[in-house]
């Protein structure tokens, strides 16, 4: 694997398997010239910020599978690369009540820059890096999730979502259980409410095989539980044939 290219909306993972791993939720970070206040650093680190441990579990399983990814470098407030731009949580003005500073008063202005130095650039990266891989790609998208939403536990340990490709999302998800894992289709949300816009995008602009999994961040804690759940993951993905 060659060095990762980092340019200021994304990071590329060189691989030479046919599966690409998107990660739009991957960071928390708020490039400049926008500021945030210690309370909004507060809520960039929950996971309204970023998806907590997707980074980290994507390295591992393109380390284990030898394949290409493309990670977006900025937090999901300042805009959401897996949500269409015309979607008004696109940019989020609040947070459980707290006002994010750098989302206040967002002009057209404000919003065409975002658009232009994020959510375009990563979305262009992911199609070259899906035009290199060609036809018998597979595309994943990897996303975390909490595992108390607003009081409520969520129990099940991965979600595999799709909206195409059923019969590719119920392999994995059995390969997965065969894995010790409690996975279960479009839980905790469903690809068929249009909630997977990356995944959906690129893989029919590609016309290539695609669906997301969602992991419980819990079982991503610290670095052992990553490995091991990269492990089951790669082990999954060969078993369902879905890895090339
Ligand atoms: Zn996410």
């Amino acid at each position: 694997m060659t060095q990762p290219f980092i340019d200021d909306a994304a990071e590329i993972i060189d691989g030479t398997s046919s599966m690409l791993v998107t990660c739009e939720h991957a960071s928390h970070r708020v490039p400049e010239p926008l500021t945030f206040s210690a309370d909004d650093e507060a809520i960039l680190q929950t996971h309204w910020g970023w998806d907590i441990g997707a980074a980290e579990l994507v390295r591992a399983v393109c380390s284990l599978t030898s394949s290409s990814a493309v990670l977006a470098r900025f937090s999901r407030l300042v805009c959401d690369a897996n949500r269409e731009v015309d979607d008004p949580t696109w940019i989020l003005g609040d947070i459980e009540g707290h006002r994010l500073s750098f989302n206040r008063r967002v002009s057209p202005d404000e919003r065409a820059r975002r658009l232009a130095s994020y959510h375009v650039p990563y979305h262009s990266t992911v199609d070259v890096a899906l035009s290199l891989l060609g036809p018998d790609a597979f595309l994943l998208a990897v996303h975390t999730f909490t595992p108390t939403y607003r009081g409520e536990a969520r129990d099940m340990d991965v979600g595999v979502l799709f909206d195409s490709y059923p019969e590719e999302a119920e392999r994995l998800r059995a390969a997965l259980a065969g894995e010790g894992l409690a996975c279960v289709l479009n839980q905790p949300y469903s690809g068929l409410d249009g909630l997977m816009y990356s995944a959906t995008r690129h893989g029919r602009g590609h016309g290539v095989r695609y669906l997301e999994l969602e992991v419980r961040q819990d079982l991503l804690a610290d670095t052992g539980a990553v490995s091991l759940m990269a492990s089951q993951l790669t082990q999954a993905l060969e078993r369902s044939g879905l890895l090339l």
